[in-house]
């Protein structure tokens, strides 16, 4: 298993006490993390001990002499699909059964990960996630270790690295400590249920376009009530599936 953390000099927060976001990631390609969250944001995080990524190679719990994890799909057809036996014992060596996080599998079939799931997974000690390739992994794994099934829209990647890599970065930003102003992820898109309205800055004028003047006017609650405005335009002309859920919200609420 290979870890990702602060280094000696780090102070880690699982030292001072505070339980730290865990993820655990079970893949074929482990040199593809930390990747693009080791820098920014979650790089720094992840550098200070706000949160802890570590890696296990499949491969590794393969019995063959020639490390194998794959087989051709029973019933036959196209692909390979990973085995249940070696992936459930990679998920045994990462996590034991009294491992409270829970224990996804990135797949198209799954449920839609939405910011709502990553809030609830940035409020938990973590999450064991694992990476498909191939046609998928055998249904028994999935059934036998209760894995939650999660997808990140729907298309088809060729594994689920780039699946996870995405989920983390939405979740590791909402952690406690990880964003210097926490008021930017609470007018951000889909927090409260609306894509966010347009934004804007210097220069005052390009290529002949100004800025709303409301904006510049320094009044604070005319500004708030175009961004509102703004906010619901958008989200009724792109997304009339949000749109929906919003109004039917505001119906509750009455
Ligand atoms: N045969 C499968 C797709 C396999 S793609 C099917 O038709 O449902 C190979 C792996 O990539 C999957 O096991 C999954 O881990 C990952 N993957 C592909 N698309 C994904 C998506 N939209 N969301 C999450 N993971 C995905």
């Amino acid at each position: 298993m290979s870890g990702f953390g602060p280094g000696h000099t780090g102070q880690s927060a699982e030292l001072t006490g505070v339980m730290t976001f865990k993820a655990t990631i079970l893949t074929l390609y482990p040199d593809m993390f930390p990747g693009p969250l080791g820098h920014s944001l979650s790089g720094r995080a992840l550098d200070k001990g706000l949160w802890q990524l570590e890696t296990s190679q499949i491969r590794d719990f393969a019995t063959d002499k020639h490390r194998s994890v794959d087989d051709t799909p029973a019933g036959g057809g196209a692909g390979m699909v990973l085995r249940a036996d070696i992936l459930a014992r990679a998920i045994d060596a990462a996590a034991p059964a009294e491992d409270p996080r829970p224990r996804l599998l990135m797949s198209p079939r799954g449920a839609p990960f939405t910011q709502d799931r990553a809030h609830e997974l940035a409020e938990g000690p973590g999450a064991v996630i694992v990476c498909g390739r191939f046609e998928g992994v055998d249904q028994r794994v999935i059934d036998a270790r209760g894995l939650e099934e999660v997808s990140v829209g729907d298309y088809i990647l060729s594994g689920g690295e780039i699946g996870a890599l995405t989920m983390l970065d939405a979740v590791v930003r909402l952690i406690p400590g990880v964003m210097g102003n926490m008021d930017s992820a609470e007018t951000e898109s889909f927090e409260g249920g609306l894509l966010e309205h347009p934004q804007y800055t210097r220069p005052a004028e390009f290529e002949g376009l100004t800025i709303p003047e409301v904006l510049t006017s320094g009044n604070h609650r005319k500004i708030h009530e175009w961004r509102m405005a703004e906010a619901e335009r958008l989200t009724r002309e792109r997304r009339p599936d949000l749109w929906d859920a919003y109004m039917a919200d505001e119906d509750d609420v009455d």
